[in-house]
């Protein structure tokens, strides 16, 4: 029976001998990480110089003012401008703008009972504000919208369902009145 000794490259020897050459390969590996990091921890060197923001930080962090004049914020839409055209919801690419209308009793403009964005989906990709025709949708300089679900990240800005009895009520008001009803597509 062969002993492992007897075999080239396998004796205890050059066994113990590539051990060490692994501990010393990766004791030179820390020390070259290591000599890589000390000089940001002092922050010599132009370009060694840190980086990293705290945040937030009202002193460190960036600002709305630090931002480039065409930043693309969370959106915003003036429920008193919007038309209810839903030209908007039609051209988001991802679906992300729920928009539901009633006819008002007595203009021809609609009553925009909900008009929510799911800023979940959105990519701010700015479609939405540039067809907009009275520019009630817009982008705000604000970008911080953290929440602990993706139901909290769904803003609002309708004005609010009517009740059914409303709905008759403004129906016979827009009788009353020889009012057309008018409704957005
Ligand atoms: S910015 Fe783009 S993705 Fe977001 S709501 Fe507008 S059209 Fe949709
Ligand atoms: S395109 Fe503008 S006016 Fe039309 S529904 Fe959207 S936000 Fe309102």
């Amino acid at each position: 029976m062969s002993d492992l000794n007897d075999k080239p490259g396998t004796s205890i020897f050059s066994t113990t001998k590539n051990y060490l050459v692994d501990i010393l390969s990766g004791f030179h590996s820390a020390c070259g990480s290591f000599m890589t990091a000390l000089p940001y921890l002092f922050g010599k060197g132009d370009l060694r110089k840190e980086v990293t923001e705290q945040y937030p930080d009202p002193i460190s962090s960036k600002t709305a003012d630090d931002l480039p004049p065409r930043s693309r914020g969370l959106l915003f839409n003036d429920i008193d401008r919007c038309t209810g055209c839903k030209s908007c919801q039609k051209i988001c690419p991802t679906d992300c703008i729920q928009i539901e209308v009633d006819q008002r009793p007595d203009s021809a403009k609609v009553w925009v009972s909900v008009f929510d964005i799911d800023f979940s989906n959105c990519v701010f990709c700015g479609l939405c504000v540039e067809v907009c025709q009275p520019q009630s949708i817009t982008h705000t300089r604000n970008y911080e919208r953290a929440a602990y679900g993706p139901k909290e990240l769904v803003a609002s800005f309708g004005r609010g369902k009517i009740t059914p009895e409303q709905k008759a009520k403004w129906a016979a008001q827009r009788e009353r009145n020889g009012e057309e009803g008018i409704m957005s597509p």
